[in-house]
């Protein structure tokens, strides 16, 4: 019997974290080294127990003595803040679930990375921000990435390294999310409550948000460039509302492999993390005569000009990422706590790619933390001016 795999789950308490966590007690050859959380300490705490973890630890500094409080009674270490994370981050594991939502977890993810861990990731972020860096650094320190991200995880299954000749193109597909058939004038006024609904999966507060706008989309198609070393004109987007073909590669032959399954993270972690060996999971099956049909429309980028931000970075290439991810999130965050529109999203993010167009290329993770800074500085200058102004 071959001794278990340790794993570290940044960013546990959240949905994909929480859909870990149900695979690793399915898969059952994986045992947990360290897990973070942020706010929901109660989660956490009761997640390190069942776990069995060695070292648990909450972002939030403040949160440092509720959760030494809630596990005195074990012998659990206990850490918080941005060192607390990258304590777990560099505790060694075979393998890192990068869990976390947004920027934040790219430092460390990036300290995962750098100590050679096998990534499963989730966090497309880091991607989208850092890209070729954050390939360098996989590279250097010898792990395996393996993307979790559905459409992602898709194309992982059916691209075929011995056919990279053939390879035409990467059809990303998009369920089209709430406002799929919905006008700019209707798109308007929503707010985050309406926004958040996704029809077809159960995911993290932002990232469904993210759905409803087309930005997650936008993010994937960059996510996608990266990780697999195409041109932004292989990159295409098909919406295909019932999110069951979660995204499909065509060769120069004509064909299309597809990978398909029920709208369920399950499938993709449990990939990930026996790759490449496929596991036994019980998740729900396809019901093909329940089924009975796929529909696919085009994308319209007018009514969601996220996708159209997306290949402007891509075709700038640079720091564009990192600037579109940076001002993304902030009027992201803006838009939930009732200070922006659902439109404006896309509006403050382009003026900003605008204003930082001639950035030179990053160098560095610090000019990435750099060009995120500046990006957000403006991002938010922009939201309290039409504030002001309104
Ligand atoms: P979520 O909001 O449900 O969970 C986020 C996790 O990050 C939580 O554990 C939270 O405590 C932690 N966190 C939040 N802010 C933090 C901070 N400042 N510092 C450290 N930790 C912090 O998000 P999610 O839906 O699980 O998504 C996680 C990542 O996976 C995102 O990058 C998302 O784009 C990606 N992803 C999610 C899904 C999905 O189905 N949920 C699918 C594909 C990709
Ligand atoms: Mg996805």
């Amino acid at each position: 019997m071959p001794s278990k795999r340790t794993i570290t789950i940044l960013g546990s308490t959240g949905s994909i974290g929480c859909s870990t966590l149900d695979v690793l007690s399915q898969l059952k050859r994986m045992q947990v080294a360290a897990l973070t959380g942020n706010g929901n300490i109660a989660l956490l705490a009761a997640q390190a127990r069942i776990s069995g973890a060695r070292l648990v630890v909450t972002a939030d500094d403040n949160r440092y003595r509720d959760l030494k409080d809630a596990l005195s009674d074990t012998d659990i270490a206990v850490a918080a803040g941005r060192n607390g994370l990258i304590e777990a981050a560099e505790m060694q594991s075979d393998w890192v679930m990068a869990a976390i939502v947004g920027t934040a977890g790219l430092a460390p993810t990036l300290a995962a990375t750098r100590r050679g861990a096998d990534i499963a990731l989730a966090n497309k972020e880091c991607l989208v921000s850092a890209g070729d860096l954050f390939l360098k650094a996989m590279r250097d320190g010898g792990g395996r990435l393996i993307p979790v991200d559905s459409e992602h995880n898709a194309i992982f299954q059916v691209l075929e390294e011995n056919q990279r000749h053939a390879l035409e193109r990467i059809v990303l597909t998009a369920s089209g999310g709430p406002f799929r058939t919905w006008t700019r004038e209707q798109m308007a006024n929503v707010t985050a409550a309406t926004a958040r609904a996704h029809p077809n999966w159960s995911m993290g507060l932002k990232i469904s948000i993210d759905s409803a706008s087309m930005f997650n989309k936008a993010l994937e198609m960059i996510e996608a460039k990266h990780l697999f070393n195409v041109t932004p004109e292989q990159i295409e987007v098909i919406v295909h509302p019932q999110s069951v073909i979660h995204s499909m590669v065509g060769y120069t032959d004509g064909s299309v492999l597809a990978q398909l399954g029920c709208p369920d993270m399950r499938t993709a972690i449990g990939y990930a993390l026996s790759h490449p060996r496929r596991p036994n999971l019980s998740v729900e099956r396809l019901d093909f005569a329940k089924l009975a049909r796929l529909d696919f429309e085009a994308p319209d980028e007018a009514r969601f000009p996220a996708m159209r931000l997306a290949r402007l970075a891509m075709t700038r290439g640079g720091v564009q990422g990192a600037v579109l991810n940076a001002a993304k999130e902030v009027a992201l965050e803006a838009f939930i706590d009732g200070r922006t529109g659902f439109l404006a999203m896309a509006e403050t993010t382009e003026s900003v790619m605008e204003a930082m167009v001639s950035v030179p290329p990053a160098r560095s993770m610090d000019d990435v933390f750099a060009v995120d800074a500046e990006a957000r500085r403006l991002a938010g200058e922009i939201i309290n001016r039409t504030v002001v102004a309104a």
